[in-house]
């Protein structure tokens, strides 16, 4: 029972999250017959929402917090397509908004909808945890379509780094040689299947091999190696992208920074194109939603006031 409540506040906070986001742009368009609210479609829900965090946190910096860059092949560093931060105090009254919304371009001299841009990975190296993309889509408490990444970093502390030299010789000596190489598949007959006998016959390096992966940690090539399970860890650190049109991965992914993920529509509660985009802290730091716009990286953010002129 506790269980539904808690779900059922999740949802409630979520149901409003990017209305007032989405008002503010979708406006300019639905003069001109551009807005189209193809929102509610499927009314059945898939995973869960993020939490929400602590107001207090808006503008604050989480040195571990892995994501980074800008969530949208659009206008990017454009502080004006953003229709609602993290935290807005221009919100629906009663509701907080606990992640930042990226929206149409709406100006006198011309507008862009963000209708259909591409929506990108924002970890080094990143699984995709959950894709909630269902055609006609499911309103997912609000959230839509929707993908959830979790950032994986460098794992410098793989026990047979620690364990284990290059060197045989020492190993030997270290009583871990056993763990650090093993024998080379296949090896040709000059091999004794003893270390210290093809050491000492010149001929180690074609009869054994090293265990411990060898970590480049940039994540493409540890991929094309196989070894990004073995250098990389999961950081629990995710970000959830919502109202989304469609999904280019799966469950399971894995995702390089840049990556498209997907695309911007209107789908969930929302009532116009926009992307919602929301980072969580790790369940252990008991943080919740941390504010994405220092993680932009984007000139023009004030650094003591978080981004929102006046707040
Ligand atoms: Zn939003």
């Amino acid at each position: 029972m506790k269980r539904v409540r808690k779900l059922l506040l999740a949802a409630a906070i979520v149901l409003i999250l990017c209305v007032l986001g989405a008002l503010m742009t979708s406006f300019g368009f639905s003069i001109s017959g551009d807005g189209g609210h193809h929102a509610v479609v499927g009314f059945g829900n898939y995973g869960v929402p993020p939490r929400g965090g602590s107001c207090g946190n808006v503008g604050r910096i989480y040195p571990s917090n892995p994501f980074y860059g800008w969530p949208v092949q659009f206008r990017k560093c454009d502080w004006a397509i953003i229709s609602a931060y993290f935290c807005t105090p221009n919100y629906f009254a009663g509701y907080t908004h606990w992640g930042i919304d990226l929206a149409s371009f709406w100006s006198l001299d011309g507008s862009e909808n963000i209708y259909g841009a591409a929506i990108v990975s924002t970890a080094l190296l990143g699984k995709v945890k959950i894709v909630g993309v269902f055609s006609p889509p499911k309103y997912n408490w609000g959230m839509g379509n929707y993908v959830k990444i979790e950032a994986w970093t460098p794992n410098p502390n793989n026990p047979l780094q620690e364990q284990c030299s290059d060197d045989p010789i020492q190993d030997l000596n270290s009583e871990n040689f056993y763990i650090c190489w093993a024998p080379v598949a296949d090896s040709p007959d000059e091999c004794s299947g003893n270390p210290a006998e093809d050491l000492s016959n010149g001929v180690f390096d074609q009869c054994w091999h090293s265990t411990v992966p060898d970590c480049t940690f940039d994540p493409r090539t540890d991929y094309a190696h196989g070894v990004l399970e073995d250098c990389w860890g999961p950081t629990g650190w995710i970000a959830t992208y919502m109202h989304m049109l469609d999904a280019t991965v799966a469950e399971d992914d894995w995702v390089f920074h840049g990556d498209v993920i997907g695309h911007v529509d209107n789908t969930g509660n929302s009532t116009g194109n926009h992307l919602h985009y929301q980072i969580n802290a790790p369940k252990w730091m008991n943080v919740g939603a941390v504010d994405p716009a220092p993680t932009f990286k984007c000139p023009g953010y004030d650094w003591d006031k978080g981004v929102e002129e006046g707040r």
